[in-house]
């Protein structure tokens, strides 16, 4: 591999010296302490190891987005997503570890929390001692997700839980779930669920990681199960029945983030084919690198990550400035990772047969980089939200 990371070139011009030398950090740890252990923790079917997570907590990863009066680092979604392309261009599991802790685990207590709640959970979250998960999905509800089948039925001055979460990456580490459930079937679209702040260790919730994933295989991804969980009116989070409102408004942000993966893939994926096009020699015991057509998919990549890195810059700013409009957050992540993942395999191809073992790093790429496509909102079913955006006409039509 080359010595010199493209991207850093491109980087250093888009933000300015306190946020690049940050980033450096973070891209500093992730080379020396991440890169050197994924392969034996991904043959050995590891998640994130404890020490590696107590490392990123020390280096005030969990707390980036978190005000310095909960104890934070007082940052924004640009920090975030500079730490995302950091750990990404190693590990996408690594990175989405503190990534989910933050963009989907405090965002909702920091958006929507009372003081009360704030007070109770940013300052361990920010530290790493706690850890929430973001449950939105359920075995039969994905893109139609404002219409959960978890219920929360009225018990007095609380609630009572039922039903089943999955995919709820970080499961393992949880100290809690922000549960998306249903508390009015009668209510209109949108408005027909609540959030609730469930410990994982309350009496009736149980979890389970769920097993023979092949993609961010080092991320913890598990099932969670409530049985009759019996909740106090403190555990509400946000407005009754504005639950939709929680999850979705803190998906804007966690789509800018998902799509910082697909940027960090691609950034790596470059400076492994400029290396190896440089290297590998065939024909006359000349290096690959002469031939146009490998020439092109190194051109190809070096115009994506820039372009992609640039507009995820931009609009990232924007939502630090509460400017950016959701269908944006959704344009970048639909697009930057449908790039990256078809560019992957242009990438692999030009590298042939190497690029099929774990070793060259490639085939963990592209196998993460789909859930950049699918994660957050598939891309396909993201675009209709989109489309309402550029044909408002139809959009009345629908409501
Ligand atoms: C590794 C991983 C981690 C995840 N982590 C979390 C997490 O922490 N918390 C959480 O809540 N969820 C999480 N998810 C779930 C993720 O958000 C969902 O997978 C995603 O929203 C899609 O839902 P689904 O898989 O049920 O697909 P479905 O909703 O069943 O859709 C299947 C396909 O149908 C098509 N489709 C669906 N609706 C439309 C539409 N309206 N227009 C056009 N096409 C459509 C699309 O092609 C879509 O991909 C995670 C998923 C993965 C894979």
């Amino acid at each position: 591999m080359n010595a010199a990371r493209r991207i850093d070139t491109y980087l250093r011009e888009l933000v300015d010296e306190d946020r690049f030398a940050f980033y450096e950090t973070v891209a500093g740890f992730a080379k020396e302490r991440v890169a050197p252990r994924i392969l034996a923790l991904e043959r050995a079917h590891e998640l994130v190891p404890a020490d590696l997570i107590q490392e990123m907590g020390e280096l005030g990863l969990f707390g980036l987005p978190i005000a310095a009066e909960y104890e934070g680092q007082g940052g924004g979604q640009l920090e975030l997503v500079l730490m995302g392309i950091a750990l990404s261009y190693w590990s996408q599991s690594v990175a989405i570890t503190p990534g989910a802790a933050t963009s989907l685990g405090s965002k909702p207590l920091m958006l929507f929390g009372n003081e009360a709640q704030k007070r109770a959970h940013l300052p361990d979250l920010a530290r790493g001692r706690r850890m929430f998960v973001f449950g939105l999905s359920e075995p039969g509800r994905g893109s139609d997700a404002a219409n959960p089948e978890v219920v929360a039925v009225r018990e007095g001055s609380g609630w009572r839980l039922r039903g089943e979460k999955c995919w709820s990456t970080n499961a393992r580490w949880a100290s809690h779930v922000v549960v998306h459930a249903l508390t009015d079937s009668a209510g209109r679209r949108g408005h027909r669920s609540s959030c609730f702040i469930v410990p994982m260790n309350a009496p009736g919730v149980s979890y389970a990681e769920m097993g023979g994933k092949s993609v961010w295989r080092m991320s913890s991804t598990g099932s969670i199960a409530f049985a009759d969980v019996r909740v106090e009116a403190d555990a509400l989070l946000g407005q009754e029945h504005e639950g939709f409102k929680v999850m979705a408004t803190t998906l804007n942000g966690g789509r800018l983030f998902v799509a910082s993966l697909a940027v960090g893939s691609l950034a790596f994926a470059l400076d492994r084919v400029r290396s190896y096009a440089e290297e590998r020699e065939q024909f006359d015991g000349k290096p690959i690198g002469r031939f146009q057509r490998v020439q092109d998919v190194v051109v190809d990549l070096d115009i994506a990550l820039e372009e992609s890195l640039t507009w995820l810059i931009h609009l990232v700013k924007l939502y630090d400035q509460e400017r950016l409009p959701r269908e944006q957050a959704a344009k970048v992540k639909i697009a930057i990772s449908a790039r990256a993942s078809r560019l992957m395999l242009d990438a692999m191809e030009i590298c042939g047969g190497v690029a099929c073992l774990d070793e060259f790093g490639l085939m963990r790429h592209h196998e993460d980089l789909f859930v950049t496509r699918v994660g957050e909102g598939s891309n396909r079913a993201l675009r209709t939200q989109v489309a309402q955006d550029l044909l408002p006409g139809i959009r009345t039509l629908l409501q």
